[in-house]
């Protein structure tokens, strides 16, 4: 298996840490460079950059996972990298190319192997591709040169003492516009979301629920993460829509539901004063890829789906078999796992 680093796995949480090396590549006139692995850690960039003052920049997030035999490796990066894509073509960035996303991936994590938290220890090393624009341009218009960076960090355990569910509140702030950039995943949808998530903390709840910024009516995102909900004729349903960003883990667990547990999964809306027609819901996302919901407080009545306290079966079962496929304990479709070693 190599050396590991001396760090505590189960006792991680989420929060930086300094890796070895970390993946650069600069874009300058026309053409990104080769790209290398780099210990600095810092970026050194004009005080002009567009990045820094209208928002032009775009990221992702994806995990490295090591198996029961001690191998390692990444669940889908080439869909980060496709929708990377997208939200570069959104803000006028540079696409940086699929398979050299995919590498340098790869290399990142090779690079850092001995902070791939061990199989077992719930812990796993999370990936954080950025791209910004920079240089001298304090004007509002797309940058002269883009850097696209990768670097590494363990991660610890979504659930520390085993899957469970929270709650949620609606919040009247929206998250995107109806043909703003919800869909993609850009830093500028943030920082405006800072202050509905502490709003909903402050009232003690684990985040906000943000409604279709049109109506208000429909269900969009949870706090950072997209939407599932069961029906009690056990039909997998999440919300579709425009300004929602397209998860990732959503649409492997839409193929999970149909291919793996032999459900009936769609897309449609999903109206917040519907809520009965579902028994079970949660929250999916890289990060924890599944966070039930014990319950969504709208306009000051609590609605409980399964239970506040237990896991409902449908949800565990979905957690199970996304994460099984994740960590190489079952058995996964095509494509979806790309070995790093
Ligand atoms: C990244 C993100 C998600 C989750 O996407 P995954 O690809 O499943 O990690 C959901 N909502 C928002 C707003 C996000 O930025």
């Amino acid at each position: 298996m190599g050396d590991l680093a001396n760090i505590n796995w189960s006792e991680l949480g989420f929060s930086y840490m300094k890796t070895d090396k970390r993946y650069i590549s600069y874009w300058k006139d026309g053409k990104w460079d080769d790209g290398q692995l780099v210990e600095d850690n810092k970026l050194s960039i004009s005080e002009a950059s567009t990045a820094l003052h209208y928002g032009q920049e775009c990221f992702e997030g994806l995990k490295a996972y090591r198996t029961k035999e001690g191998s390692i490796q990444l669940f889908r990066p080439d869909e980060n990298a496709k929708r990377m894509q997208k939200s570069c073509k959104r803000l006028l960035m540079p696409e940086f190319p699929v398979d050299r996303f995919v590498n340098a991936c790869k290399e990142v994590v090779k690079a850092n192997e001995k902070y791939v938290p061990p199989y077992g220890t719930g812990a796993t090393l999370y990936l954080r591709p950025f791209l910004i624009g920079v240089g001298d341009t304090v004007g509002v218009k797309p940058a002269p040169e883009y850097i696209f960076c990768i670097f590494c960090m363990p991660v610890g355990p979504y659930f520390k003492g085993g899957m469970a569910p929270v709650n949620f509140i609606t919040t009247d702030y929206d998250r995107a516009a109806p043909s703003g950039t919800g869909k993609a995943k850009v830093g500028g949808n943030y920082a405006g979301s800072l202050l509905p998530h502490a709003e909903a903390v402050k009232k003690g709840f684990a985040d906000c629920i943000y409604l279709d910024p049109r109506t208000h009516s429909k269900i969009e995102e949870v706090g950072a993460a997209n939407f599932f909900g069961i029906t009690k004729d056990n039909k997998f349903i999440t919300p579709i829509s425009d300004s929602i960003l397209p998860s990732i883990t959503k649409y492997s667990l839409l193929y999970v539901a149909k291919e793996y547990l032999g459900m009936e999964a769609e897309e449609r809306d999903v109206c917040i004063d519907k809520l009965d027609e579902f028994t079970e819901a949660g929250a999916c996302g890289t990060a924890a890829v599944i966070s039930p919901i014990g319950g969504i407080e709208h306009q000051s009545k609590l609605h409980i789906f399964y239970s506040e306290t237990e896991v409902g079966p449908v949800t565990k079962k979905l957690y199970d078999t996304l994460m099984g496929i994740q960590l190489g304990d079952v058995n996964p479709p095509e494509g979806w796992i790309v070995k790093v070693k």
